[in-house]
């Protein structure tokens, strides 16, 4: 039987599922790309059914592996996809998001995401956003990359329209969000899309981590995992390009971190005591 995974509520009531599947460095190589997509496949069969891309992964390449990865089953999933921040003006909005759904072979993104902040205004992008949500092209747009300033700013700028989430990097290792931005998130019922919450990979091997999997049965990957998912709002979502690997990250959703558990991970990996600017890969 399916364990459940926990499950985020998102602005509008709709749950998704708090540990989803990240797509970077994927279709980089047509080599890979057949295993990639069974790799998410493998999570989608588990109910990992976010998957977040982005048209600037492998120059859409990683959006087709996607589409080949959900083909059949479009209405398991939460498609998460950005648009580039050059492409991120009224006109040039539109066009991007088409563009996707054409790789993606789908009619729909569930969630468009303005990836970074850049040198167009926001109320162009939002215009354009509520745009595509009106023709049906998307369900609810969302950011990335914004800290609490940049948030304010933006609603003052949609209002009444909201994003739906923030997509930010947050792990162990990157726990800036904590001082101000995930509590100021979770006031206002925005989700958080935690990225690279294995901080790229470079959490594997940790000894800390290695040694709270020891008394879980489990690899640290998984506890850095388990980690985030004790946050509320949150929703982690890590890549990997190998479908034992994800059925391993899943396995993060039935650990149950004990406070001392949390305690040895406080002492490896401090969270913030003051204010950081919001650290971006
Ligand atoms: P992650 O923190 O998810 O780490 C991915 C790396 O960890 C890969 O090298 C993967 O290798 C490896 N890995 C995954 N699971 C395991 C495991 N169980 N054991 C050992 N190694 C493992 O990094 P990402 O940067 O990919 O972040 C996740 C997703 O977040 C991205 O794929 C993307 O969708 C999104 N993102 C968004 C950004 C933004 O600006 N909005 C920026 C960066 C990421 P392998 O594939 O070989 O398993």
């Amino acid at each position: 039987m399916k364990a459940e995974l926990p499950a985020v509520t998102l602005p509008g009531g709709r749950q998704v599922p708090a540990l989803g599947l990240g797509t970077w460095h994927m279709g980089e190589s047509r080599a890979s790309a057949a295993q990639e997509a069974a790799s998410l496949r493998a999570g989608l069969d588990l109910g990992m059914t976010v998957i977040d891309t982005a048209e600037m992964y492998a120059d859409g390449g990683a959006e087709t592996v996607v589409g080949d990865a959900i083909r059949g089953r479009r209405d398991e999933v939460f498609l998460v996809s950005k648009v580039l921040p050059h492409n991120a003006s009224r006109a040039g909005t539109i066009a991007a998001c088409e563009a996707s759904l054409e790789r993606l072979g789908t009619d729909h993104i569930d969630l468009y995401l303005l990836h970074w902040r850049g040198r167009y205004p926001l109320a162009d992008t939002v215009e354009a956003f509520e745009r595509l949500k009106a023709e049906g092209k998307i369900g609810a747009w969302g950011v990335s990359n914004f800290d609490e300033a940049d948030m304010k700013e933006l609603l003052g700028v949609a209002e009444p329209a909201r994003p739906m989430a923030n997509q930010v990097l947050y792990n162990l290792a990157r726990r800036g969000i904590e001082y101000d931005l995930l509590r100021w998130s979770q006031v206002q019922g925005i989700p958080i899309m935690a990225y690279s919450p294995l901080d790229e990979g470079r959490l594997i091997g940790h000894p800390v981590l290695d040694e709270i999997g020891r008394i879980h049965n489990a690899g640290g990957a998984q506890i850095a995992l388990a980690f985030l998912l004790t946050k509320a709002g949150v929703i982690a979502i890590p890549k990997s390009g190998s479908p034992e690997r994800v059925r391993e990250n899943f396995k993060a959703s039935e650990i149950r971190l004990t406070s001392e558990d949390l305690r040895l991970l406080d002492e490896a990996f401090p969270p913030p005591t003051r204010k950081r600017p919001l650290e971006m890969i």
